[in-house]
């Protein structure tokens, strides 16, 4: 369903700071953020912190312009999970947004796809967003199985949930070959892959296809960021490496808007 003419879809970046960050250090961060995206109202923007700084992120960020989110959860309410953290617990601390299915989760945590709809389906029930990721390993992009792993991926969530329940998150393409190594995927490359998913939910519903943002991950830096965001079916980024920046996160925001 790649579109001739430009997307009405508003973009969204999102920062993934992954395990990085102190309580001083965050603090500039955060304040640079806000400072630097104040009159950038034309897209929306979040952060996604480590747990123990979701306190930190609300009381900074609550009231701008900047969301903030996990970058995981358990599928479970409550239970024996040492270690884990409720859907219920990221909502105290209004969270708008949680990652499912990162690859780093999926490779190093063993997360199965049925484990990633499970939590897609709750992020959902408990009203935070899920932000879906799914991509193929380098093996699977040399071996030409981009489409049958990113459609498997997507499967998984979509006969858990359904189409509508699909639209009440957000996903985010992320070729795992990209992530964190400074060579990401080239704009035509990700349309390519962004397009196969629109058409894929297209298949099952029209119109959740034409309204879902779809947002690119996978070293995108501030030198990609404007390429990468004006293709048709690119709706926004997920930013690692470059989120920990402000000079650099404010910079990619400011190209989406
Ligand atoms: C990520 O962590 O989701 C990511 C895309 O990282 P990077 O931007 O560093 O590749």
């Amino acid at each position: 369903m790649t579109q001739n003419k430009p997307s009405s879809r508003r973009k969204l970046v999102v920062g993934n700071w992954k395990m990085y960050g102190n309580l001083a250090w965050n603090k500039t961060l955060l304040e640079s953020l806000v400072e630097g995206l104040r009159d950038y109202r034309n897209a929306d923007y979040a952060v996604c912190v480590p747990t123990p700084y979701l306190f930190q992120a609300q009381a900074v960020l609550a009231g701008s312009n900047i969301a903030w989110g996990g970058q995981n959860m358990h599928q479970f309410e409550g239970g024996a999970f040492t270690g884990s953290v409720a859907p219920h617990m990221l909502v105290d601390f209004g969270c708008s947004y949680v990652i499912i299915g990162h690859s780093e989760r999926r490779e190093l945590c063993y997360e199965s796809d049925p484990v990633v709809a499970a939590k897609f389906e709750v992020a959902v029930k408990v009203g935070i967003k899920p932000i879906f990721c799914l991509g193929e390993t380098r093996e699977e992009y040399e071996a030409g199985i981009t489409e049958e792993v990113v459609a498997r991926q997507l499967d998984a969530v979509l006969s858990r949930v359904g189409p509508d329940g699909l639209a009440e998150g957000v996903l985010a393409y992320e070729p795992v070959w990209a992530i964190g190594t400074g060579r990401g995927a080239s704009p035509a490359q990700a349309q390519a892959v962004h397009a196969f998913i629109r058409e894929r939910i297209a298949e099952q519903d029209f119109e959740v296809a034409s309204h879902i943002k779809i947002l690119h991950g996978g070293s995108v830096r501030v030198a990609n960021a404007a390429q990468l965001l004006s293709m048709p079916d690119i709706d926004g980024a997920l930013v690692g490496n470059a989120s920990l920046v402000a000079d650099q996160f404010i910079a990619i925001c400011r190209a989406a808007n």
